[in-house]
């Protein structure tokens, strides 16, 4: 990833947003980290073996897609990245397939990591019985039973599922029980935290190894557009690692519009909202200084969305600091805006999306779109995990997009 004014610096902060804000117990840990990664993951054997995994293990590089009947629909032309067709089908093995070779590299035996959906704890063990390392995965009882068929997968995968009872039994409350458990095993034990969230250097961490997939939108674009700049690149964001990878080699290319979406739930004006940008203020998250939502005390309120994936309450450093730049743009996207969206790609295109990603197809009925601009969506995920929340809202019969 070639250097970006846009880039984390030195001290680990985007701007005003970032930073390692963590309890000096897990200093050791996130210094180990903070001194190593970038030595190790820049080495030329960890990148011959992450791109041999990206291409045989992950199946990429991901289609970018012409969608030539959602482009007539909305009169402009739409490219969609094909995250959702990568194992597992979304963008986040791209990440675990890092962090797993990093810890390997740092002699490490022992994986941790929190999930919320679920998604994430999928992804890392299905990278730990890739590499045959022992896998321990935290989840907010309340999540352990909304999200049985992930925890299945889990377990088939031979990792541990731990559900934390502590709380309101869910990605919170994982995060901090997977903290806890790092603290007290800081030699043999890596921590894979699932987006571009958390202390230095794990928001650049993340966001390199998802950087892969704005690579190849631009070498995708070249070949069939003749020019590797789009007019804009939208995509969903929960904690921002898909759209990080989507915008990370455009951020200095400014004639590119970067659009992040944000789950609006039920809308902004309601409580039940995830749109961090939107009703949120600073504070510290998860170890880092971001945008988040909270009370007038400080104290974290409880997210909503239909999306399980974006169902978090603080976004990404990086994408504070976009926001507060006016590099990026980030909108926000109701549950009623988004089951349309999803529907409309589906009968169009034959692409049933994940919920998260029909955040972003969702936007494009909210920004003006010329006929000549290039417009690309990193449809993160395949809608496959989605299909229970899809049918009980179209009913199993009467599909329509009216
Ligand atoms: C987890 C997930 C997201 C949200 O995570 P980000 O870090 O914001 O990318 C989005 N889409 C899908 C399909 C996911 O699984």
């Amino acid at each position: 990833m070639k250097k970006s004014k846009f880039q984390v610096n030195e001290k680990g902060y985007y701007g005003e947003f970032g930073g390692a804000w963590i309890p000096e117990m897990m200093y050791t840990n996130i210094d180990e980290l903070k001194r190593r990664y970038l030595e190790i993951i820049e080495a030329d054997d960890f990148k011959a073996e992450f791109n041999q995994l990206m291409k045989d293990y992950v199946g990429r590089p991901s289609p970018l897609y012409f969608a030539k009947r959602l482009s007539e629909h909305y009169g402009s032309k739409i490219f969609l990245k094909r995250e959702d067709l990568n194992h597992t089908g979304s963008h986040k093995l791209n990440n675990t397939v890092g962090q797993i070779l990093l810890a390997q590299k740092l002699g490490k035996t022992r994986i941790i990591a929190e999930t919320g959906a679920g998604q994430h704890g999928v992804a890392t063990a299905t990278v730990c019985a890739l590499k045959g390392l022992k896998c321990v995965v935290y989840m907010g009882a309340l999540d352990v039973k909304r999200q049985a068929p992930n925890v299945k997968k889990m377990k088939m995968l031979g990792a541990e599922v731990v559900p934390v009872h502590s709380g309101n039994k869910t990605l919170k409350d994982a995060t901090n029980e997977a903290m806890r458990d790092w603290i007290s095993n800081p030699v043999d034990t890596h921590y894979i935290i699932g987006s571009v969230v958390g202390p230095h250097p794990y928001p650049d961490m993340v966001a390199r190894f998802q950087s892969i997939i704005s690579a190849e939108i631009k070498s995708q674009l070249l070949e069939q557009t003749g020019s590797e700049f789009p007019t804009r690149v939208l995509a969903c964001v929960g904690g921002g690692s898909n759209a990080a990878g989507a915008f990370s080699h455009f951020l200095d290319d400014e004639q590119v519009e970067l659009i992040g979406v944000e789950a609006a739930g039920k809308g902004v004006d309601t409580p039940e909202t995830a749109a961090t940008l939107t009703v949120g203020s600073p504070g510290i998250l998860h170890a880092a200084k971001t945008i988040l939502m909270q009370n007038e005390d400080g104290q974290i309120t409880e997210p909503y969305s239909i999306s399980a994936g974006l169902d978090y309450p603080g976004i990404g450093p990086l994408h504070a600091h976009l926001h507060k730049t006016g590099r990026a743009k980030y909108l926000a996207t109701t549950d009623e805006e988004v089951l349309k969206a999803a529907l409309l790609l589906t009968q169009l295109e034959g692409i049933i999306p994940a919920l998260e990603s029909a955040h972003a197809l969702a936007a494009l009925a909210k920004i003006k779109m010329k006929p000549d601009d290039v417009n690309v969506i990193n449809l993160s995920g395949s809608g496959n995990k989605d299909m229970e929340t899809y049918l009980e809202y179209f009913g199993y019969l009467e599909l329509s997009t009216e």
